[in-house]
């Protein structure tokens, strides 16, 4: 029969009946051995002790969520001796013992929980027509065995924060296969070691420079290559270049301003030459009220087209409560007329005298004034130059950009190629100021040039130029490469990298946010291992 396809394989059944009623299919079935076999014992019993009815839960069918109920029986043992003397039949491999779900629709609620966790797994188990409660979910996630994995040859080593600044973890990654193994519950180089001691076989370990892990490699798996992480070991150079331009600020700030003044000139010259060329044309464009005048015609224009406030502001990229008030407007008259009281106008000739001669800076005017009897504020002298021919005011000098650590610690550790003019200019200035700096920046773009063209032949150089170059941010971190000398030489010469180490790290960071911080070392820890599923 049709119906008896789509329930799951149950031997010795028959189907009763089945029927539909609020959105679920109902199914009876009836189990029609005659014996049964002990758990126990495993002796073949017929004595029938009674019946009773099952309800398990199989995966939807058209859409209909599907409830099986099964006629099953109890028989008694045959065996005197078994301490079971009452056992209940048992319905084959798709239904475990207990079990209210079928194992394929268990399958399922796994994998959604595996991906997303309690609650959203359970919402969506919703709509799925596999209704389930988030401890539900939970509790299935939990009862799953960890999956076994070989022992990886290369393996990756990093920690990560269950909680930052004070709870880290381990994770360990199959570098090959992108397989997250284990998740340690702490970064202390004796449980890395335990691990490693169990799980013997590991030829390369990737690890970062942490002391710990290195030492925790030396002890558990003495004859593997360690390898420390090229990502680690540049991110490491860009810190000690942040380090030495922590001590340089006023240098910063000195070349910023150089550069600032620089670009002023040339704005100057630029601003001179435009007007010399185009003075006769310009002296009739840009009357002001001509500009907003054909602005109030446009937002009118769009407003008959049927655009929305909103989209006209957006458009024009004009303020909305211009246009909601241009929109009320039937036409265009100019906002804020400047209106002079009588003393305003007394005194506007004695300022206008002071402007001309050069003296724009309206604090200064007001002084000036002042000392020969004016009473009124400094607002009232605004109101007045502002209408002054505005000619003479000097072009506002360029903004000077912040050029933080950050920024520059980046600027130097590129190559210039791939700066643009305004980047270039600050690092020439810069260099010129503090040779310091240029000297530092050739050795970090040497230390990354050893990775890309892979010449481990070259760090010992490297090491000693360091050691000698004057600074002490340098030779410190150079004497700690050299005592790691080995994993830093195999970390430039091998193909492998703790990229993939990373990328997990960033899944688990991922998985660990989606539980708001509810779930505890072991649940992230099944979520993360068991990746079949996320
Ligand atoms: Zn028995």
């Amino acid at each position: 029969m049709f119906v008896k396809e789509l329930l799951p394989e149950i031997p010795h059944t028959t189907i009763n009946q089945y029927a539909i009623r609020n959105g679920c299919l109902k199914v009876q079935l009836k189990r029609i051995n005659h014996y049964g076999i002990c758990p126990c014992c495993g002796a073949v019993s017929n004595k029938c002790h009674s019946q009773y009815i099952r309800r398990v839960h199989d995966l939807p069918s058209g859409g209909y969520r599907v409830l099986i109920e099964i006629t099953v029986k109890k028989f008694f043992c045959a065996e005197a001796s078994c301490i079971c003397k009452v056992f209940c039949d048992r319905l084959g491999n798709e239904i475990a013992v207990y079990a209210r779900k079928s194992n394929r629709m268990r399958k399922q609620l796994l994998a959604l929980s595996c991906c997303l966790g309690g609650n959203p797994a359970s919402r969506l188990s919703f709509c799925f027509h596999i209704p389930a409660s988030p401890s539900t979910m939970l509790r299935i996630l939990k009862q799953q065995p960890l999956p076994v994995f070989d022992t990886p040859t290369v393996l990756g080593v990093d920690d990560w924060a269950l909680k930052k600044g004070e709870e880290y973890g381990t994770i360990l990654v199959d570098i090959k296969q992108h397989q997250v193994i284990d998740l340690l519950p702490d970064r202390e180089a004796t449980t890395l070691q335990h691990w490693l001691e169990d799980h013997p076989g590991v030829k390369i370990i990737t690890r970062d420079r942490a002391s710990a892990y290195a030492d925790a490699a030396k002890m558990g798996a003495p004859k593997a290559i360690q390898m420390a992480d090229r990502w680690h070991l540049l991110k490491n150079i860009r810190e000690v270049l942040k380090k030495i331009l922590e001590k340089q600020g006023s240098v910063l700030r000195q070349a910023a301003y150089l550069l600032s003044e620089i670009e002023e000139q040339e704005l100057k010259a630029e601003n001179h030459s435009v007007n010399f060329s185009e003075s006769s044309s310009t002296q009739v464009k840009n009357e002001p009220a001509d500009k907003y005048a054909l602005l109030f015609e446009e937002v009118q224009q769009l407003k008959a087209e049927g655009l929305s406030n909103r989209g006209i502001a957006r458009r024009l990229s004009i303020s909305r409560n211009t246009v909601n008030s241009w929109v009320k407007q039937k036409s265009y008259f100019r906002p804020h007329k400047l209106v002079l009281s009588a003393t305003e106008k007394r005194w506007g000739y004695e300022l206008r005298q002071e402007w001309d001669k050069g003296n724009n800076s309206a604090k200064q005017l007001w002084k000036h004034i002042q000392d020969q009897g004016f009473s009124g504020s400094l607002s009232a002298v605004y109101r007045v130059i502002k209408k002054f021919p505005q000619q003479k005011i000097p072009l506002p000098k360029p903004a000077i950009t912040n050029w933080t650590n950050r920024k520059v610690s980046t600027l130097l550790f590129s190559h210039r190629d791939s700066l643009n003019e305004k980047e270039q200019a600050y690092l020439k200035v810069l260099c010129s100021l503090e040779p310091k700096l240029e000297k530092a920046r050739q050795l970090s773009i040497q230390f990354r040039n050893m990775f890309t063209n892979k010449k481990p032949e070259k760090l010992e150089q490297w090491i000693i130029m360091a050691i000698n170059s004057g600074m002490v941010e340098l030779k410190n971190f150079a004497t700690k490469l050299n005592q790691d000398f080995d994993a830093v030489e195999a970390g430039i010469k091998m193909e492998w990298s703790n990229g993939p180490v990373e990328g997990q790290v960033n899944r688990l960071k991922n998985i660990k946010r989606q539980m708001y911080g509810r779930a505890g070392f072991d649940l992230l820890k099944k979520r993360v291992v068991n990746s079949t599923y996320s």
